[in-house]
C-alpha cells in the first residue's frame, strides 16, 4: 500500500524534479567521481575483475579499401586472437578488442596495410564506469520508486525484478508478469504483459494485435535492457494521461526486458563483455550459446566453435531461452496475433529488417517493411537528431560472405513465423563507447526507442 501511494505520487509527475536523499545505511561502496580511476580503488571493491581487460584496446579498422582484411576480421578463424565487437555497414569499419601482441601480428599479416584507430584505450576503466556508483544503493526502495533515480544507472537483475514487481503491484489491472520457463542456471524466464482491460477503453474489441519488444538477447548490450524498461515506464505514463487511446484499445504488448537472464547476471558478476547465455555445450570447458544464432529458421551450425562468441549450438533451439520462447508462442498461438516484433540490441544506430540469413531471399512485403523502417528512423531523428541507418539484416551479418553468419536469428524466425513487421534496432552509439555506453545515455536512448515505438503503434492502429 505504501509502495502504491509513493509510486503514484512520483510517477504522476512525468518529469520529477525532486530527488530523494538516498540513505547509505546498508553499507558503503566507494563513491566514484568522473576523475577516479579504478586502480585507485581496492580491487576487492571492483564490481568484477577489471584486470581481465587491462591489456586490451578497442580498435576500429577501416576495411573499405582492403576487402581481404574485412573478410579476415569478419570470419575470424585465424590464429590471431581478438574479439569482434561490431561492424558498421555504412562506414565499412569493424571494431575489435585486441591486445598489443595480437595487433602487431595483425599488422604483420597484412604488411602494415591496416587503416586503424584506437577507440578505447583504457578498457578496464570504461568497463568500470558502466556500473552504478553504488551497487548497494541499487537495492534501496528510493531507487525503485523514483523513476529519475532508477534510470540514472544500469540495473542488475535483482533490481530489475524488484522494479517489475513494484510496477505490477501498482498497476495490477494492466501489468502482469508471467514466468514462462527456467534458464540453465535456474532463473525464472519472465515476460511482462501490458494490456489495458477493455472496460477501460472506448468500444474495446477483444481482437487485439500484440507487439513484442525484447532486449538483452546479448548479455553485454545493457542499453537494450534499460530501453525496454524505459519503454514500459513511458507506456504507463501514456496510459495515465490517455487510457482511452486507440493504442490501448487495439494493441496489447509483451515486453521481455532480459531475454538472457543468466548471461546478463554474468556481466554483473564476472565479465562485463559476455555475450551468450551460460548453458553447457559439447565442449566441457566452453559455456554459452549465442541465442541469436539458435532460432530454428534457416538455422545453420556456426563455424564459430563452442568457446566462440557466435556459437550456435549443435542444433536449432538448443539455447534454452530460444526454446522457451518458441514453446510459449506455440502454446499461446490462439491468444496472440503478433503484428510487431522489435528486438533491441547495440551498437551501431541501425534499423535492420529481414532477412538476416540471406540477401538473396526477398521478404514477402519489402516495400512495407522499408516504409515502416524509414518511419521509425524518422521518429528517432525528430526526437533526438540521431540518424539511424536502415539496412537489410543480411548486410549487417555478412550472410553472403558465410551463410552461417546470418543464420538462426530471432528476427528471421519471428518475421517468418509470427510477426507481420519485425525489426532489430541496434541502439547507440556508433563506437565511442560501443557496448560500454555511459549511463547518462540511458534516458536519451530510452526516449529514442519510445519515439520509434509510438510511430509503430500509430502506424498499426491508424491504418484502420
Ligand atoms: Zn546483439
Amino acid at each position: 500500500m505504501l509502495y502504491y501511494k509513493i509510486l503514484s505520487l512520483i510517477l504522476v509527475q512525468v518529469v520529477c524534479t525532486i530527488q530523494f536523499q538516498v540513505p547509505f545505511s546498508l553499507g558503503s561502496w566507494p563513491e566514484k567521481t568522473s576523475q577516479q580511476h579504478y586502480s585507485q580503488i581496492d580491487s576487492k571493491d571492483h564490481p568484477v575483475n577489471l584486470n581481465q581487460y587491462k591489456d586490451d584496446y578497442l580498435i576500429r579498422i577501416d576495411y573499405a579499401s582492403n576487402p581481404d582484411l574485412g573478410k579476415y576480421l569478419i570470419t575470424n578463424n585465424g590464429t590471431i586472437k581478438f574479439n569482434k565487437w561490431n561492424k558498421n555497414v555504412k562506414q565499412q569499419t569493424i571494431d575489435i578488442q585486441i591486445n598489443e601482441d595480437n595487433m602487431s601480428k595483425l599488422l604483420q599479416e597484412f604488411n602494415n596495410d591496416v587503416n586503424f584507430k584506437v577507440i578505447i584505450e583504457d578498457l578496464s576503466q570504461t568497463v568500470f564506469e558502466t556500473y552504478p556508483k553504488n551497487l548497494i544503493q541499487t537495492k534501496d526502495e528510493d531507487v525503485l520508486i523514483n523513476s529519475e533515480l532508477f534510470f540514472q544507472d544500469y540495473r542488475n537483475l535483482e533490481t530489475i525484478d524488484a522494479w517489475l514487481e513494484l510496477i505490477q503491484l501498482t498497476y495490477p489491472d494492466i501489468i502482469n508478469i508471467e514466468e514462462i520457463g527456467e534458464t540453465y542456471e535456474h532463473r525464472k524466464y519472465k515476460i511482462v504483459h501490458f494490456t489495458v482491460p477493455s472496460e477501460q477503453t472506448l468500444d474495446g474489441h477483444g481482437d487485439r494485435r500484440t507487439i513484442v519488444i525484447t532486449g538483452g538477447v546479448h548479455a553485454r548490450e545493457w542499453i537494450s535492457v534499460s530501453s525496454v524498461l524505459y519503454s514500459i515506464y513511458e507506456l504507463i505514463e501514456l496510459y495515465k494521461i490517455d487510457p482511452q487511446s486507440k493504442i490501448f484499445r487495439d494493441l496489447d504488448f509483451i515486453f521481455i526486458p532480459v531475454f538472457n537472464p543468466d548471461g546478463y547476471e554474468y556481466t554483473w558478476t564476472t565479465d562485463r563483455l559476455w555475450r551468450k547465455n551460460r548453458q553447457d555445450t559439447v565442449h566441457p570447458r566452453c559455456f554459452g550459446i549465442d541465442i541469436d544464432h539458435s532460432f530454428g529458421y534457416h538455422w545453420t551450425k556456426s563455424s564459430d566453435w563452442a568457446c566462440g562468441d557466435e556459437y550456435s549450438g549443435e542444433e536449432p533451439f538448443e539455447a534454452l531461452e530460444a526454446k522457451i520462447w518458441e514453446e510459449y508462442l506455440n502454446n499461446t498461438n490462439s491468444d496472440h496475433k503478433i503484428w510487431g516484433f522489435i528486438d533491441l540490441h547495440s551498437y551501431a544506430e541501425e534499423i535492420l529488417y529481414p532477412y538476416a540469413f540471406s540477401c538473396k531471399e526477398q521478404p514477402r512485403d519489402e516495400e512495407n517493411l522499408l516504409e515502416l523502417a524509414w518511419g521509425l528512423a524518422k521518429a528517432i531523428r525528430m526526437q533526438s537528431g540521431t540518424n539511424y541507418q536502415v539496412f537489410a539484416a543480411c548486410l549487417d551479418r555478412d550472410a553472403d560472405l558465410l551463410p552461417d553468419l546470418g543464420a538462426g536469428t530471432a528476427l528471421d524466425y519471428m518475421y517468418h513465423n509470427r510477426a507481420y513487421f519485425a525489426y532489430q534496432l541496434k541502439l547507440r552509439d556508433t563506437g565511442n563507447h560501443g557496448f560500454l555506453l555511459p549511463p547518462k545515455e540511458i534516458v536519451p536512448v530510452g526516449r529514442e526507442v519510445v519515439a520509434s515505438l509510438k510511430y509503430l503503434f500509430h502506424f498499426l492502429v491508424d491504418q484502420d
